[in-house]
């Protein structure tokens, strides 16, 4: 397993990968695990390790990540190798995003926002919640106490293309550029938080004002992107920016040729921001002078992340661990193997 000597320091980009134990659905459908994790950075997609009748034969691939979790990882252990090296970033003037990216059903909430498959929705062990723990800590320590810095807190959607604010009853929100080129989320509600029981507040208000009135609350969450952002200001200035992104499912193939039109255009809202967001990633990985941040909204929301001298990201490709999944998990493994 992983120990704090495996930590990667330093780098702008961190991919890696985390794959979910299989599920009640996938055991009862008698789904096959086709994933090995054999190392702390290799992911392997096999045939079952089971006998079986194969429709189809399953090329075995092997896939090298900064990391790679294993269905007994935890979120803390996640976090610890993914979005915490990133929290002293923001406070040395930097901006740091960290993305889940997946196809729906995963575990990219579950990374990111926390625990919600019980009746007790905990959100204290997800990535957001770990983070903001840190950030308060943090700023307990001497050098940084006396830069006398205030935290705040965002958390909004992106749904076909258009802002919605989870922190002010999902009010639609314009996106403007100024002259400087600086993006701006008019409007966008910005929490004072004082310690994490504030921000787990945030994220249970934001979530909930997530899914609510939709009929179902993964389908409308694997359609949209989610932002939470923990935004440290000094005298009312920016001083740096951590975002939290739960991005939409990446399993797109079936609205292509869907029969309703808002489906197909979803879809395909959903297929450019991520294509945006892997250029944009790369941009930032090259040092290029241009990032084509203005291709999406996801990205042009989070421009000033992917440009400046002090910005470095992370990605965690979630994965799930059946054959049914194989063909999803594959694109997944593909995309995040490109982003670097
Ligand atoms: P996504 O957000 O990618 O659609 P979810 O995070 O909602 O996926 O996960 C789908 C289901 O799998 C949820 O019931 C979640 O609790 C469970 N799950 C996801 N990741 C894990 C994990 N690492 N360990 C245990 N259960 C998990
Ligand atoms: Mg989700």
């Amino acid at each position: 397993p992983l120990t704090t000597n495996d930590l990667i320091e330093d780098h702008r980009i961190c991919v890696c990968v985390r794959a979910r134990p299989l599920n009640k659905k996938e055991l009862t459908t008698k789904d096959l695990d086709v994933i090995t994790i054999p190392s702390k950075d290799v992911v392997m997609v096999h045939e079952p390790k089971q006998k079986v009748d194969l429709t189809r034969y399953l090329e075995n691939q092997t896939f090298r990540f900064d990391y790679a979790f294993d269905e007994n990882s935890t979120n803390e252990m996640v976090y610890r190798f993914t979005a915490q090296p990133l929290v002293e970033t923001i406070f040395e003037r930097g901006m740091a995003t960290c993305f889940a990216y997946g196809q729906t059903g995963s575990g990219k909430t579950h990374t990111m926002g926390g625990d919600f498959s019980g009746k007790n929705q905990d959100c204290s062990k997800g990535i957001y919640a770990l983070s903001a723990r840190d950030v308060f800590l943090m700023l307990r320590k001497p050098n940084y106490k006396k830069m006398d810095l205030q935290v705040f807190a965002t958390f909004f959607e992106i749904y076909s293309g258009k802002v919605f604010d989870l922190l002010n009853r999902k009010a639609k929100l314009r996106v403007l550029e100024d002259g400087k080129q600086q993006v701006q989320v008019v409007g966008l509600q910005e929490r004072d938080v004082k310690c994490t029981e504030d921000v787990l507040k945030l994220i249970e208000m934001g979530n909930s004002c997530r899914t609510s009135g939709q009929t179902s609350a993964n389908a409308h969450s694997s359609r949209s992107h989610a932002v939470f952002q923990i935004i440290l200001r000094r005298r009312g200035k920016m001083h740096g920016k951590f975002s939290l992104i739960d991005l939409a499912g990446n399993e797109r193939g079936a609205d292509t040729s869907s029969a309703d039109r808002q489906t197909r255009l979803e879809g395909a809202e959903i297929n450019k921001s991520l294509l945006a967001l892997k250029e944009c990633i790369r941009a930032l990985g090259r040092n290029k002078p241009h990032t084509p941040f203005r291709a999406s909204k996801l990205t042009q929301v989070l421009r000033d992340s992917f440009i400046g001298e002090n910005s470095r990201t992370c990605m965690i490709a979630t994965i799930s661990p059946g054959m049914a999944s194989c063909e999803n998990t594959l694109n997944t493994l593909r995309y995040a193997n490109r982003v670097k």
